[in-house]
């Protein structure tokens, strides 16, 4: 959770936190509620005009916007690095090329999943009827702190692209990389405003909600469903991508080496603060001590360092996240679980940094079991068969993703099909991130709808039914005078449409 969301009263600045050394890494703007009414009234004059250009026009105007960012990618690389603590490849390698690809992957998509679905209705064959897509104005982004790019500029790109303008609200511990890109939109041709921040605390947030049409939340479940009901109370629609405890389950007939460097990489990528981070491990107790003893190897091995030092991590975002895990670990060792590597925050190091850390011989009712930990730590459990392996793994509120590793892709595939998550990856873990044709979400407390695929766009669109009569007649059946006798009529009507042979054929 971040930390300290709400601001204090007459707060007009927030600092932000160097997480790699615990300097101050500079400073935003508390927009105040008139501030952010402003914003949105702002993004509202710039999205009417936007709404009426094309698809490939607007496409065309976010390529260039997409150069603007190239342009800007060594600013953009420090500027994440500096307020997240990620190595320099993964700011370049993971978000900047995230939010490249999503301008030209929707550029090109926005239109096809847009499209007019034109139906012929089976019933009333005198009308044509259409299924469009019109945009719902502005939406508000309220975004968290963990791939502050990705989630926030990345998000708005299916937005703008059906046709809406984007307010972003950034995480407190992250706003200055949403700050400097949505600085870059205006200069790069957009119209001005239509991508925008507004910076400060949870209350920013909140205030936010009341001026736009629709919130795009991405968070933990408590602020989620915090939002959710002021969403509610206002009858405005929202979309919830919440947090996550992932499971993998490594079978007896897994090809341990890569199941070894799959979950260390995705359980420890970012430093375990990814919402789809492996945090649980079922290993079937035929393989359990190989495997074990492969990543106690591997996780002995990984390099942490700074952003600028090559190192496979670097150190965690917020101190209050740094806590948690802590607390977590602690509570986890004093329960009879075995610190196989890490287990402790860095010692002599400031700012946030916590060692990477496998844990054996946990239970299912540990805190570190039940609780998302969102830090480096890979906690292992062996388990009986592939049975016990899914009843644990959908023992959990959260059901965001998983994995499943196996030599048999299609019993692998099977094992996958019982899990409750929103994707699961056989052989491999949280890569459908990467692949925007298919839906990403999560079931249970992970969340309601989806980012990519169809869905991904859509939920920035109301639904508008076009209906569109074909022959002109003077009058219809059901109009005005009502016909004599038209019980009557009914009846014929219902016995020729559902008891008659007809029926099958045309009505069904
Ligand atoms: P958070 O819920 O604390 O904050 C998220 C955002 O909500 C921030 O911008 C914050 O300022 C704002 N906020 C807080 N209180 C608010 C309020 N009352 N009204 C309006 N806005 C408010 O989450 P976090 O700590 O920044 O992020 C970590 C969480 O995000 C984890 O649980 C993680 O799993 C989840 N997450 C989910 C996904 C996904 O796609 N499902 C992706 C990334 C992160």
């Amino acid at each position: 959770m971040e930390a300290a969301t709400q601001a204090s009263a007459g707060e007009t600045e927030r600092p932000v936190t160097n997480p790699a050394d615990g300097t101050t890494a500079g400073a935003v703007h508390v927009h105040t509620r008139d501030e952010v009414a402003a914003a949105v009234v702002r993004c509202r004059e710039a999205q009417a005009s936007w709404a009426t250009l094309s698809y490939s026009q607007r496409g065309r105007l976010l390529k260039r916007y997409r150069d603007a960012l190239l342009d800007a990618r060594d600013e953009i690389t420090d500027v994440l690095c500096l307020e997240t603590g990620k190595p320099r490849a993964d700011a370049l390698g993971v978000e900047l090329l995230y939010v490249c690809d999503a301008i030209g992957f929707w550029a090109k998509q926005a239109g096809r999943y847009l499209s007019d679905r034109v139906e012929r209705p089976h019933l009333l064959r005198t009308k044509r009827a259409y299924s469009t897509y019109k945009p719902r104005g502005v939406i508000g982004m309220i975004t968290p702190w963990n791939f502050p790019l990705v989630l926030s500029v990345g998000e708005a790109i299916p937005a703008l692209m059906a046709g809406n303008g984007v307010v972003i609200k950034p995480s407190s511990e992250t706003p200055l990389i949403a700050e400097l890109c949505t600085r870059i939109a205006d200069q790069s041709g957009l119209p001005a405003g239509l991508l925008s921040c507004v910076t400060g605390s949870g209350r920013t947030g909140d205030d936010l909600i009341d001026f736009v049409d629709m919130i795009s939340f991405t968070g933990s479940v408590e602020t989620g469903r915090k939002i959710q009901i002021r969403c509610a109370e206002q009858l405005k629609p929202s979309t919830m991508e919440l947090g996550g405890k992932d499971p993998a389950i490594v079978c007896r007939d897994a090809d341990l080496e890569r199941a070894a460097n799959g979950c260390v990489w995705g359980g420890l990528t970012n430093a375990g603060q990814v919402c789809i981070s492996i945090e649980r491990i079922y290993v079937d107790e035929r393989v359990y001590d190989p495997f074990v003893e492969k990543l106690v190897e591997k996780v002995s091995a990984l390099r942490q360092g700074p952003p600028d030092a090559d190192a496979d991590i670097g150190c965690m975002t917020s101190e209050s996240q740094l806590r948690e895990v802590e607390e977590q670990v602690e509570d986890a060792r004093e329960q009879g679980a075995q610190v196989r590597c890490g287990g402790r925050r860095v010692e002599g190091r400031s700012g946030f940094w916590y060692e990477p850390t496998l844990i054996t011989g946990v239970t299912s009712e540990m805190r570190i079991m039940r609780e998302e930990t969102f830090g480096p730590v890979l906690c292992v459990q062996s388990v009986s068969d592939e049975a016990e392996a899914i009843r644990l793994a959908n023992d959990s509120p959260f059901g965001l993703s998983a994995s499943v590793w196996s030599r048999d892709k299609q019993g692998a595939t099977n094992i996958a099909r019982r899990i409750e998550a929103g994707a699961v990856c056989v052989n491999d873990h949280m890569v459908h991130m990467l692949i925007p044709e298919v839906p990403m979400g999560g079931v249970k407390e992970s969340g309601i709808g989806r980012r990519h695929g169809a869905e991904g766009i859509r939920k920035y669109c109301d639904q508008q039914t076009l209906v569109v009569d074909r022959f002109g007649l003077r009058s219809e059946p059901i109009w005005y005078p009502a016909p004599r006798g038209r019980e009557r009529i009914f009846r014929r009507m219902l016995n020729v449409l559902y008891r008659s042979g007809w029926r099958n054929k045309l009505f069904g």
